[in-house]
């Protein structure tokens, strides 16, 4: 057994799934002669997923893959394991003789207690859990109002997060890059025999495997990941990159069609941590300043980075959020429940809302993990608002069938959309789904790509099927009732429930 020392340290990779600018390899290859690495294929997380075919469980292992090789050639390798994190940790760490775990600090409030108490059995242990930022540019308290209180509106966030990125020096201050490289030479340590990571076939139980687990040594099967348009791992990420970079100029006039290839689609990598967040924002500086051309496009893409960070640090302050509506008020709300909004809930699921950028939308979800932002907003502010379902039920639907599903982002943007969050949108404000049609998806191609039923309609009748004559509906092969859904709801009537419903949020202050 070897004895326990701080010059000895264990890496715990969670959602920094990468080798380059990583800042707790880089902080325990500062601070330690010998560095193991390991990730933990968290039982209590993977085992509460409800399907055992989920694309960001292979999207896991395809990076884990891919890290495993890099800290290999760095002199290096990856020991995984799948247990309960705090019995792996600690039970890792005595075995390899750490003093130190260092790990990226999680904002998410079962991570917190799991960090909490991974940090106590350490701590029992005479060892010490070390916690650093890296997910976010600016974290909990970095960035407050003049009162020294957490913003909750997020343009004077966004002031004064930009603010003292100035002061701060973007180059040498919170986005400079961890170095790793340079460090990891004789520092970096194989795993002992034992924890080897070797081959990709091997099981994995309580005890540390030899190799990085198959997916059925997990419990998971294939799924389609492979097939879509989304490259896993660093490599994956830093293509996207390179592609959006070659874009970002035209961001801001092309991201709110989801027909156009506008937006990064690197979600799912900041998710993951197969990019590093301070990579994108130095690559968002540098088109700023590298030329004119890209400039508002660059600052509108940095501004979304920013809305990242903002719903991190509002999480961080506002636990409750995760349960519980930002305003109270909102949570006096009666939606429709019992079999009517479960009905309407089903429908919305599984694409025959009748409305088909809706419906559009949520096949994109079903058949790839993406959705386009601009649908996330549209189909939430449906389901709240036109069907009239509680935000939490759509924010969990989410969070099962997202690839960059975020705790943070998915819920702010769930409170943005149904008005019961921090800086939300008045609820008063009421997506009109075929107007939002008509103005994103002006000639339906997108509507066509996921709703085939519906392709051969004109442009004119797309967005609203229902009105199309019974004589178009023939001769386009689609009639409303039988090969694509009647609307479930009328938009109009469905409004006026909606305002009657919010009233409540006025009544009693
Ligand atoms: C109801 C709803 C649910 C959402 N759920 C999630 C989620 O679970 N995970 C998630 O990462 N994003 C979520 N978003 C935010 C946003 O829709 C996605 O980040 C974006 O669509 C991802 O695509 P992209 O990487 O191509 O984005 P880009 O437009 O290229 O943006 C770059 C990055 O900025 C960040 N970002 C962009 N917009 C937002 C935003 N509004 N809030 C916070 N961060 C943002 C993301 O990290 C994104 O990858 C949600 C938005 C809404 C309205």
């Amino acid at each position: 057994m070897p004895t326990t020392s701080s010059d000895t340290g264990l890496v715990w990779f969670r959602r920094d799934l990468r080798v380059d600018d990583h800042a707790a390899l880089s902080r325990a290859l500062s601070d330690c002669t010998r560095v193991h690495c390991a990730f933990v294929y968290d039982r209590e997380i993977l085992d509460a997923l409800p399907s055992r075919t989920d694309r960001r469980v292979e999207f896991i292992r395809d990076a884990l893959r891919e890290l495993d090789a890099a800290l290999r050639e760095l002199g290096g390798g990856l020991i995984v394991v799948h247990d309960r994190a705090a019995d792996a940790i600690a039970a890792l760490a005595a075995r390899l003789g750490a003093g130190i775990v260092v790990a990226a600090r999680d904002y998410e409030p079962d991570a917190v207690r799991r960090d909490d108490a991974v940090a106590a059995r350490l701590r029992a242990d005479g060892r010490r859990l070390v916690l650093v930022k890296d997910q976010v540019v600016y974290e909990t308290d970095e960035v407050l109002t003049g009162q020294g209180r957490p913003f909750s509106v997020f343009t004077p966030y966004r002031n004064a997060w930009t603010k003292r990125l100035e002061a701060d020096g973007a180059e040498r201050g919170p986005v400079a890059p961890h170095p790793v490289r340079t460090l990891a030479p004789g520092r970096l340590a194989p795993p002992p025999a034992g924890l080897r990571a070797a081959s990709d076939t091997a099981g994995a139980g309580t005890e540390p495997v030899d190799g990085v687990p198959g997916l059925a040594a997990i419990g998971f099967e294939p799924t389609d990941l492979a097939s879509l348009a989304l490259p896993t791992g660093a490599r994956g990420g830093a293509t996207l990159l390179a592609d959006f970079v070659g874009r970002i100029g035209r961001y801001r006039e092309a991201r709110d069609f989801p027909a156009v290839r506008g937006p990064s689609y690197l979600s799912a990598h900041l998710r993951f941590g197969t990019v590093s967040i301070r990579t994108l924002v130095r690559e968002a500086l540098h088109a700023m300043r590298a030329d004119p051309a890209d400039d508002e496009g660059a600052r509108t893409w940095l501004s979304e980075l920013i809305w990242r960070d903002f719903y991190f640090q509002v999480l961080h302050h506002h636990p409750r959020v995760a349960e519980r509506s930002f305003r109270p008020e909102y949570d006096r709300i009666a939606w429709e429940d019992g079999a009517e909004g479960d009905a309407l809930f089903a429908a919305w699921c599984e694409a025959r809302t009748g409305y088909p950028l809706v419906d559009a939308a949520m096949r994109q979800l079903l058949t790839s993990g993406y959705m386009h932002n601009r649908l996330r907003m549209v189909v939430a502010s449906f389901l709240c608002k036109d069907l009239g379902v509680d935000w939490r039920r759509g924010e969990r639907f989410f969070a099962r069938h997202l690839n960059d599903y975020d705790l943070s982002a998915n819920n702010g943007g769930w409170q943005w959309a149904s008005s019961s969050g921090c800086d939300a949108q008045p609820y008063f404000r009421i997506f009109n789904p075929v107007t939002q049609s008509e103005k994103f998806d002006p000639k339906g191609a997108f509507i066509r790509r996921y709703l085939p039923e519906l392709a051969r309609l004109p442009d004119a009748r797309l967005h609203a099927p229902w009105l199309a004559q019974p004589a178009e509906q023939a001769a386009a092969g689609c009639i409303i009732g039988r090969d694509y859904p009647a609307p479930v709801v009328d938009h109009a009537l469905a409004r006026a429930r909606t305002l009657a419903r919010y009233a409540v949020v006025k009544a009693g202050g």
